[in-house]
């Protein structure tokens, strides 16, 4: 019977991966990657060869056809999240979706690092409570998401591309946010947690020239 297995793979650091993570890219038959090249460097590191398939947003309806023909006919199909869980803003969750919508029920989590919980973990929150709402709309809809966050009496976790940080932390300022932590390059050799106003941390960032990495931010409530 075939099986799909959700693997969760490295956040950065290579040294994140579970022993079952592992175990399942060796015993599979097939992986499908997001970013092949990204998946490429940690199987090059454990010496695991397997055939590799791209999955992104442009081939994600046609590949969702080919996995299921592939678990019809008995494989094993591993589905790399990219950059860690909880899958929900890669196309993992789509994929999912699509499977289970076909009545396939042979899904099992590999579950491993994260960079939501990741950043949670480091934060200090006071409250023992988050909502985590992944990537912001770029256009429709982000004033009013901006807004809702701004109002939130639960502090609020986001993911952000270097690209929008400045935006969006000017975005947050200017709607009354006081208060944000930026987890910035989780794992990786220049990791770092900032805390302060939405216009402090702009500021640092921008003083350093080019905004690189990768971010998680947490906008905690008004006190
Ligand atoms: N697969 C995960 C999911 O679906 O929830 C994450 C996918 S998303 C494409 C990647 C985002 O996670 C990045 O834009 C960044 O916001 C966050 N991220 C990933 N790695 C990170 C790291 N090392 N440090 C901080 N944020 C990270």
């Amino acid at each position: 019977m075939g099986k799909l297995s959700i693997v969760a793979t490295p956040i950065g650091n290579l040294e994140d991966i579970t022993l079952r993570a592992l175990r399942t890219l060796k015993e599979c038959d097939v992986i499908y990657a997001e970013d092949t090249r990204v998946i490429s460097k940690l199987l090059v590191r454990y010496e695991i060869q397997k055939p590799l398939q791209r999955l992104d947003a442009a081939t994600e309806s046609k590949k969702a056809e080919d996995i299921i023909a592939r678990l019809e006919a008995g494989e094993h199909v591993a589905f790399v999240s990219d950059a860690g869980t909880p899958a929900v803003s890669d196309p993992g969750s789509r994929l999912v979706g699509a499977v289970r919508a076909r009545g396939w029920t042979a899904i099992e989590a590999i579950p491993g690092p994260s960079a939501l919980t990741a950043a949670v973990s480091i934060a200090g929150l006071a409250a023992g409570e988050f909502f985590f709402i992944g990537f912001l709309p770029h256009k429709k809809g982000r004033q009013t998401a901006i807004k809702h966050i701004a109002e939130s009496d639960v502090p609020v976790v986001l993911y952000e591309s270097p690209h929008r940080i400045l935006k969006l932390l000017r975005e947050l300022s200017q709607a009354g946010v006081s208060k944000v932590g930026v987890a910035r390059e989780l794992t990786k050799m220049h990791e770092e947690f900032i805390s302060g106003t939405p216009e402090e941390i702009a500021q640092s960032l921008e003083a350093r020239g080019a905004v690189r990495g990768e971010f998680v931010v947490i906008i905690e409530p008004r006190d």
